[in-house]
């Protein structure tokens, strides 16, 4: 972003970082600096300690693969979830997304990303082995595949369903209520809680797009 001589360097290096994030616009920005700038010490003191502990004290839940601060996660330790259903989505906040709508009772697996032949990305590139590695477990059922609908999800649904097809588990699909575009992320609680009632069981498909 260019600078004013008139705002001073420091000032201008925390507009820069704001201006970073997504979803921050350059007058987004500067308010969040001036308000950082009048706040009182201690706030600014937790937003730093904050924004370093996110870096240094999360990790990847070694089940399930969402960012977790103990590992395995709360969701993985919980005696109240089924491991007979395991939910697939692209990122934690899919994760935080499904819970909010309250109605998966089983597990889930997280794969950081959906594969995109256009941006390089294959099975390999995502947490797909770790997913194939528990579906080994005799004890899973179901695996709910909730990929977003659009290109890159439909790649990666249509994937997983080819190599999990001859491990001898259902395979089922949100659907309904979730339209075109509208990633797992951002869907309502309602939208959620309907697309995954009403999943549907994925055949396993004849031919292969090559991924
Ligand atoms: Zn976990």
């Amino acid at each position: 972003m260019r600078r004013s001589p008139a705002t001073a360097p420091t000032i201008a290096r925390l507009i820069d970082a704001f201006h970073r994030l997504p979803g921050i616009g350059p007058k987004s920005a500067q308010r969040l600096a001036y308000h950082v700038l009048r706040a009182p010490r201690s706030e600014a003191e937790d937003l730093a300690a904050a924004l370093l502990d996110v870096k240094n004290s999360t990790k990847l839940c070694q089940i399930c693969q969402n960012i977790t601060d103990a590992d395995p996660c709360e969701l993985c330790l919980d005696p109240q979830r089924t491991v007979a259903t395991i939910c697939v989505v692209e990122e934690p906040l899919d994760v935080a997304a499904i819970e909010r709508a309250g109605v998966h009772r089983g597990r889930y697996h997280v794969l950081h990303g959906a594969i995109s032949p256009m941006d390089g990305v294959g099975p390999d590139d995502l947490r797909v082995r770790e997913l194939l590695s528990r579906l080994g477990d005799p004890e899973v059922e179901e695996v709910i595949l909730a990929m977003n609908p659009n290109l890159e999800g439909e790649a990666t649904a249509g994937y997983l369903s080819r190599v999990i097809a001859t491990m001898g588990v259902r395979i089922t699909r949100i659907a309904h209520g979730l339209p075109v575009g509208a990633d797992v992320e951002y869907a309502d609680e309602r939208t959620l809680r309907a697309a995954l009632t009403h999943r549907v069981d994925v055949e396993p498909e004849q031919n292969s797009d090559g991924s």
